[in-house]
């Protein structure tokens, strides 16, 4: 807390008690089980991130693990590896040959079934063509696609050739697509025709006509066909991948790439502005994620690991496609909707393949709970042995939810704090060590250095969370604004890593995440965080979802307006909002009590699903609204500025 006098970037006003630790028998079979570990990666990272490179396969070996040049990192300079080498031929030439890579499910319900074999064949074949096409080592390749095989074969193809891709969410428009386009100049465009999702289809294709529009360099769009819907056809540019994937041959060398060398490039998701293209290489990053991938996930041989992220994004890239295939993981990937045909369709497709690590976001865990038990309930979900949860903090009573419901009381679960331009997961419990307190992503990673500071970089027990050392899967930068790149995250505090999010520290020792910096409200001089409020909103049983903001009033400096969805089961009346406000005075002090409470039918998010606090600034200060681009769902913004009008 703060002393008189004294501000501290936030104050820390919620007090989470429960306690989780694994079971016996999870212990018993865990990949790690002691906490030694967090010692003797402490004692030197470096040997400890040395350690972990070494289970990969490099064509030559370093020869320094770590060069530090604040704010450049080099990891393992002078090392030769191939990611798709690691990923593919690696596991090939082994026991893991006929060994599911990818379980498929597309939203129709169709599915395919790739082995580390097939996938090595369609990568190879893919990587061959484009090399004939004239795709050389440092071509950008832009690939929108959706939730298919051929999505991680076209990026396993780039590596393999050493093109640096850009992935871009199918879910953005075509405004969107043409800004990343740009940004990385690249002239392979991979798409589709479309795309399934919730019982539609999406224009990819048309989507991408419309991009290129802005684009004129582009001189070849390869198109899958996986919706067979109607499509315009550009002769000379556009190409079907099924005669596309014919002129390559049935083998090509992966190419050698430097450690340094860039693997792919990345926007961020843009919850707080403009999106921006993160750079990572592919000694270090390949490193980082594999080691992580499989501590967190306690990975074993027989697993069958779901995240249900989009491969769009850095949850995708680091943990359905380079991670889980480079520690030779058999993944399930679903192409749809959670809600097509029913609410229940993630349930059933644990139960079909028979799922044991389920790593999901808390916006989705959130919307389960609105939905209502009923839908896990009825289908069978003892396989699972291990959850786990990103991109969001995670409110207590979600993460209790989510243990019960979907845990059976027997999983723990694994919340990872991380960012796309951290790579790899930074803080998170180890299942078979970590004593679980719901909230909370526990300690930093074996070999990683985080800590709670103030301006001048002093700890304290509330403020910005910040880096101290290299971690190997680092962004290298911000492609085409290395001024961006300094000024973002190596200026705000002096000699450290600074990732706009605000943290606490109990205790334990435990790091609890409080939200982003620039959504701290300021009321009545005290500095408030949205994840505590939000958490104690969400705590009452009639709230699904919560999101606050501090809007500008006149005697606090702020006023808390709270926008909440309510449960299925609830009806939404004037007096439940007082109630709903009352619970937050009682349950975290008089002083975050909200001022107003506004239902909303659904929050504003990004396309990955993260709340954006910055539009409802906007909407309860009555200002136009900032970059929407990355918005779900424009309607939803739309809805809330009105009832937000006619309230007043
Ligand atoms: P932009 O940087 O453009 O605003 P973004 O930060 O939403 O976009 P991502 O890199 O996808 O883009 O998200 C990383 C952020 O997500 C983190 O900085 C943090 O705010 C939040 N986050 C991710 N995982 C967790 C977690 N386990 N607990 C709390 N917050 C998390
Ligand atoms: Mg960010």
């Amino acid at each position: 807390m703060a002393k008189a006098g004294q501000t501290e970037p936030i104050e820390a006003l919620l007090k989470e008690g429960r306690k989780f630790p694994p079971s016996k028998d999870f212990v018993k079979q865990a990949q790690v089980k002691s906490a030694s570990i967090y010692k003797d990666a402490g004692g030197d990272l470096v040997r400890f991130w040395e350690k972990q490179a070494k289970r990969l396969r490099w064509m030559r070996p370093w020869k320094k693990a770590l060069e530090w040049k604040l704010p450049y990192a080099k990891w393992f300079v002078g090392g030769k590896l191939n990611v798709s080498d690691n990923c593919l031929d690696r596991h090939v030439e082994g026991p893991h040959k006929n060994k599911a890579a990818f379980i498929w499910e597309g939203e129709p319900g169709d599915s395919r079934v790739l082995t580390y074999r097939d996938l090595w064949r369609e990568v190879n074949r893919f990587a061959s063509a484009l090399s004939k096409h004239g795709v050389k080592k440092g071509d950008a390749v832009t690939i929108y696609m959706p939730m298919i095989p051929e999505l991680p074969i076209a990026m396993l193809a780039c590596a393999r050739i050493g093109a640096p891709h850009s992935v871009v969410f199918g879910g953005f428009s075509p405004e969107s697509l043409s800004d990343r386009i740009n940004d990385c100049k690249s002239r392979i465009v991979i798409t589709s025709d479309g795309g399934y999702r919730r019982g539609g289809t999406v224009p990819l294709k048309k989507n991408t006509d419309g991009a290129l529009k802005a684009c004129s360099f582009v001189s070849t769009v390869i198109v899958y066909r996986r919706t067979g819907q109607e499509i315009a056809w550009q002769d000379g540019r556009d190409v079907w991948w099924h005669d596309f994937i014919k002129t390559g041959d049935a083998y090509i060398k992966p190419e050698p790439m430097d450690a340094e060398d860039m693997l792919y490039l990345l926007y961020t998701s843009g919850s707080t502005g403009k999106p921006k293209g993160i750079i990572h290489t592919t000694g270090g990053y390949l490193t980082g994620i594999t080691a992580t991938h499989r501590m967190i996930f306690d990975l074993r041989e027989d697993d069958v690991y779901w995240c249900t992220a989009d491969i769009g994004w850095v949850t995708g890239h680091s943990y359905i496609v380079y991670g889980p295939l480079a520690n030779g993981a058999t993944s399930v990937m679903y192409e749809g909707t959670p809600d097509y045909p029913d609410k229940d369709r993630f349930w059933r497709i644990v139960e079909k393949y028979g799922v044991t690590i389920l790593y999901t976001a808390p916006t989705a865990i959130r919307t389960f709970v609105r939905w209502g038990e009923q839908f896990p309930n009825r289908c069978d979900l003892s396989s699972l042995r291990l959850l786990g949860t990103v991109g969001e903090p995670i409110n207590p009573e979600a993460w209790v939810w989510y243990w019960q419901v979907i845990g059976r009381r027997k999983c723990p679960i694994v919340d990872t704090w991380w960012q796309t331009e951290t790579g790899q997961i930074l803080i998170t419990p180890l299942p078979g060590i970590t004593v679980a307190k719901p909230g909370s992503a526990t300690r930093p990673f074996p070999g990683v250095s985080a800590d709670v500071v103030n301006d001048k970089g002093e700890s304290v027990d509330a403020g910005y969370l910040v880096l101290k050392k290299p971690w190997p899967a680092m962004l290298r930068g911000i492609y085409g604004d290395p001024e961006r790149f300094v000024k973002q995250y190596w200026s705000q505090v002096p000699g450290v890593y600074f990732t706009g999010d605000g943290a606490k520290r109990d205790e334990d020792g435990y790091f609890w995440l409080l939200g982003r910096i620039d959504d701290v409200m300021n009321i009545s001089g005290h500095r408030v965080s949205t994840m505590e409020v939000e958490s104690a909103l969400v705590d009452h049983p009639a709230v699904a979802e919560a999101a606050v903001i501090g809007r500008t009033h006149d005697i606090k400096g702020q006023a808390i307006a709270a926008f909440v969805t309510i449960k299925s089961s609830v009806t939404a009346t004037d007096p439940l909002k007082d109630e709903i406000k009352a619970h937050v005075a009682k349950k975290i002090g008089a002083l975050a009590r909200p001022d107003d409470v506004i239902y909303a039918a659904e929050l504003p998010k990004t396309r990955s699903g993260k709340i954006m606090r910055r539009l409802l600034r906007d909407v309860a200060e009555g200002r136009a609204l900032g970059d929407t681009t990355t918005l779900a769902d424009p309607a939803v913004v739309a809805d809330l500025k009105q009832k937000y009008e006619d309230a007043e």
